[in-house]
């Protein structure tokens, strides 16, 4: 095998190929060629003496690409590395160029010492692989494994086989933990369990095929692949009773003979990443629809930088509702793929993608920076913006140039800090605190406002709460339907979790709200403020814009926020708050106008007093005071409905008895508004 030591270089310039060969040519033997086809020749002439190829990619007569394909048809080449130099710096040639089956790439102009290293690495990589057995187990190589299920498909009649591929889940952890020699051990077993298993049936082949990856390829029957998941997994907890080994199954029932072994174990691997990190499955069969996915995971990360490049990205507002007053409190930016031939591609499909690729981070910042745009744009029209939120994923958290990166951005925009709110996803919470926590201190002192998103999700605990600095609490309402229903335990846990929240004096945020009667719910239990699709969806800018304008219409500006929590505990009749409403020395009501109806929500025995309603009364002369009360109101009413609020009117309530009667509107939904009401003895000053 030492004598192959011969480079073939593939290139159509004669100046190039020079400068390539006084690289290499003290070390190896150098054979030439002009393009492809010459190529192919002196491959089928000197197969034994070539040991690495360098190919360039564009050439007359036969190309790169034509010659990779010719290449990959002999499997006899299989065990020759090519290594493609190229001036074409495009990613996607380099993609094209893996999936062909080249080993590496250099750049052109040629850097000699890396070439040479290169080459090195090349040639020792391909001698491994013509090693027929692996060191540690003595079992086949990779290499001689696949000619070795070759050459039984060949042999097959009209048997079904299956190829197999295993791992051990975390061995890594075992390494580490236990040390190499103690993975070795396992690997050892390993191999003497096929070595055991092997006897029990007639086509049986099996090889190790890197670290702690193994392939078996035999004849297809679902209670054999059970036997032998069985066996392996019994036998990993004979090796060490301290520690639990799951081993991990893929398997893929051969259809076409004819398939590249290689492609066999690539639909083996996509079946077994399916009971990766479940704890009873651990054997999965491949289907079509695993390929698909994975297309489709391939066609995401592909088409990523053109749909950054062209703004593919959206942002999507959705509204957060204050719960007292029943308007919109700023948004949530969501981003949606619009995708030129697909149409519209949901989140779901492409963060989690993102998020394992890394690629989440430039996504991040593309969201971002529309996001501080369109905050520029809002103040530049002279628009007073309510707060916008954006996600930071969670491998974000963990960039640390996060901080510096939000401080550019608002310095960019020339945006307040306060406006731009940073939502952290609850898990990322828990793995480095420390580093979370000043990140986070960071923050807040530019101003940044931090809400911790999908609480509940994982495995947070208020008491992790305590410790951080977080603003707000987004709570997902999803978490809650999923176990009892909507009047199950659920519904406690949340009461507890908003309640324990006040305590810590941090508003609440519910999401994924759909009904009215969540909603009702909310407000009982004190919940400030809610998103969902009973209010409103995620919408396009313009949409926002639109509902906005037109919440605006609906409603007088009205002074809300300082009252809010208050009235919010109101509704629920034990709370603090509501008690220390009926203590109140000042007399006290709230009432629901609409349409010139008025109904009285509450009102507290001073108030009662004031308005004569104390004591025993007959229902007639009730009404009567009720009536009076109501026109005095009406006109207060009117007033704080066409104007942004009403001056206080003053009343003789009765003989030198005055009263100065002061209407705020605090809430206001379509045509509903709440109002509270109070009076002040001013008789004194008469
Ligand atoms: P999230 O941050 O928890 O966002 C809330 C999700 O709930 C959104 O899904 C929203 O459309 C959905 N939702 C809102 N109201 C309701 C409702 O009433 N019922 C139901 N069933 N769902 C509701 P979306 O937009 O599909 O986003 C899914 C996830 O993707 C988000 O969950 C977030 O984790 C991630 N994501 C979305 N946009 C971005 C982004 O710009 N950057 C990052 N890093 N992640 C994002
Ligand atoms: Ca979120
Ligand atoms: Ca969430």
């Amino acid at each position: 095998m030492h004598t192959k030591n011969t480079i073939l270089v593939v290139d159509d310039e004669e100046m190039i190929k020079r400068k390539l060969v006084d690289v290499i040519a003290g070390e190896y033997d150098v054979m030439e060629a002009s393009n492809g086809k010459e190529a192919l020749e002196l491959l089928a002439e000197h197969l034994n003496e070539i040991a690495v190829i360098v190919l360039d990619l564009v050439m007359p007569v036969m190309d790169g690409f034509a010659f990779m394909e010719e290449f990959r048809k002999h499997e006899e080449y299989e065990n020759i590395p090519v290594i493609v130099a190229t001036s074409n710096e495009d990613e996607y040639s380099e993609k094209r160029c893996l999936e062909a089956g080249v080993w590496d790439f250099v750049m052109k102009p040629y850097n000699p010492v890396l070439l040479q290293f290169r080459i090195k690495n090349a040639v020792e990589k391909s001698r491994m692989i013509m090693a027929e057995r692996d060191s540690v187990t003595g079992l086949y190589s990779k290499y001689k494994f696949y000619r070795s299920v070759r050459q039984m498909l060949s042999e097959a009649s009209d048997q079904t086989f299956a190829f197999i591929r295993f791992d051990i889940d975390r061995f890594k952890m075992i390494n580490n933990f236990y040390g190499i020699k103690e993975g070795d051990k396992v690997l050892k077993s390993i191999a003497s369990e096929l070595r055991r298993i092997e006897t029990v049936f007639d086509d049986f082949i099996y090889g190790r095929l890197e670290n702690d990856v193994f392939a078996v390829c035999m004849p297809f029957k679902e209670e054999n692949i059970d036997l032998l998941a069985n066996a392996l997994q019994i036998n990993m907890k004979k090796v060490n009773k301290d520690y639990n080994i799951k081993v991990s199954c893929g398997v893929y029932v051969i259809k076409d003979y004819n398939m590249d072994v290689s492609e066999m174990y690539d639909r083996a691997f996509l079946a077994a990443k399916n009971c990766k990190g479940k704890f009873v499955q651990s054997v999965a069969y491949y289907d079509e629809s695993m390929i698909e996915n994975m297309r489709q995971e391939q066609f995401i990360i592909n088409e990523v930088n053109k749909a950054l490049e062209e703004e593919q990205f959206e942002v999507y507002l959705q509204p957060k509702i204050n719960l007292v007053t029943d308007r919109s409190y700023g948004a949530e930016a969501l981003v949606r793929w619009i995708h030129p031939q697909r149409g519209m591609i949901s989140p779901g499909e492409f963060i989690p993608i993102y998020e394992r690729n890394g690629i989440i981070g430039r996504l991040d910042y593309y969201m971002w920076s529309h996001v501080c745009k369109l905050l520029r744009k809002w103040l530049d029209e002279g628009k007073n913006p309510n707060p916008i939120s954006v996600n930071v994923s969670r491998v974000n958290i963990y960039n640390p140039r996060l901080v510096e990166i939000f401080k550019k951005l608002i310095t960019e925009y020339q945006i307040p800090a306060h406006l731009l709110n940073l939502e952290l996803t609850e898990s990322a919470f828990m793995e480095d605190q420390n580093l979370v926590m000043t990140t986070m201190s960071k923050l807040h002192k530019l101003g940044f406002k931090i809400m911790m998103d999908d609480f509940g999700s994982g495995y947070s605990s208020l008491n992790v709460l305590k410790d951080m600095e977080v603003d707000y609490l987004k709570v997902d309402m999803k978490f809650l339907q999923q176990d009892q229903g909507f009047n199950g335990k659920g519904e406690k846990v949340l009461t507890s979790v908003i309640r324990m929240a006040k305590w810590l004096h941090l508003p609440s945020i519910v999401e994924g709200v759909e009904t009215m009667e969540q909603v009702d719910f909310l407000k009982c239990i004190g919940c400030e403020y809610a998103q969902g699709y009973y209010y409103a969806k995620p919408m396009p800018i313009a949409d926002y814009e639109a509902f906005i304008a037109h919440e605006e219409e609906m409603g007088a500006k009205i002074g809300a926020n300082d009252n809010t929590g208050i009235v919010g505990e109101l509704w629920n009749t034990r709370s603090s708050v509501s008690l220390f409403f009926d203590m109140l020395d000042v007399p006290v009501a709230i009432y629901e106008y609409r349409k010139d109806k008025l109904e009285l929500l509450r009102s507290n025995s001073k108030y009662d007093t004031v308005i004569g309603l104390e004591g025993e009364l007959d229902e007639s002369e009730r009404d009567r005071r009720m009536e009076e009360e109501r026109l005095i109101l009406q006109e207060a009413f009117e007033k704080l409905v066409v104007g942004d609020f009403c001056e206080p009117m003053e009343y003789e309530i009765s003989d030198d008895i005055w009263y100065r009667l002061t209407a705020k509107m605090v809430g206001k939904r379509e045509d509903t508004m709440i109002m509270m009401v109070t009076y002040n003895d001013i008789s004194n000053y008469k």
